[in-house]
């Protein structure tokens, strides 16, 4: 099952992947999460991409595309995938098509997630992280047993850079602009 999660940041992408591999092991490919460990790697990717993060930027095609094709290849690919959070432009969904037809593969479903702007706000301002083993809290909806604290390894959490209120208001309104028509396609 090939799958395409499309939805504004704080929808629950990221959750429904990992539910979505949970049921039926196909694996997420998260772009920003790739991303994210490029930067935490310091990687050329990583270093290119960390200012364009913070800001709530987009990161430019060309790259995100050479990024995700790379990924469709490996073989835990082969019976199915998650996209979360890509394509985010009409241009990564054109060369995702192609992608694909080179690859001789399909997509089944496209499935967009729906959530109203004050939601989104509240959640992403309450998302925490852990930077050692990834783990993501919600300081309303899923806290951490101990304030501040991850539960799995006991290490101090953080607000990722782009989740602070300038970034969030920027990120919403990048997917408003070059995202959200999407699902006219
Ligand atoms: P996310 O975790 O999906 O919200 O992504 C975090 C950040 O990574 C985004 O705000 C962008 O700066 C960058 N990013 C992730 N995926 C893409 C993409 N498909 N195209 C461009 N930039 C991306």
């Amino acid at each position: 099952m090939n799958l395409i999660l499309l939805g504004p940041p704080g929808a629950g992408k990221g959750t429904q992947a990992k539910r979505l591999f949970a049921d039926y092991q196909i694996p997420q490919i998260s772009t920003g999460d790739i991303l994210r460990e490029a930067v935490r790697r310091g990687t050329p990717l990583g270093k290119q991409a960390k200012p364009i993060m913070d800001q709530g930027k987009l990161i430019p095609d060309d790259l995100m595309v050479g990024v995700v094709e790379e990924r469709l290849q490996q073989p835990d690919c082969a019976s199915g995938f998650v996209l979360d959070g890509f394509p985010r432009t009409i241009a990564q969904a054109e060369a995702l098509e192609s992608v694909l037809g080179k690859l001789g593969k399909r997509l089944d479903k496209v499935i967009s997630l729906e959530v109203p702007e004050e939601k989104l706000i509240e959640r992403i301002s309450g998302r925490r992280n852990c930077p050692n083993d990834g783990t993501v809290y919600q300081v309303y909806q899923n806290p951490p047993k101990r304030a501040g604290f991850c539960d799995k390894c006991g290490g101090g959490l953080v607000q990722r850079e782009d989740d602070k209120e300038e970034a969030v208001k920027e990120r919403l309104k990048v997917y408003a602009a070059q995202t959200a028509p999407l699902k006219g396609c």
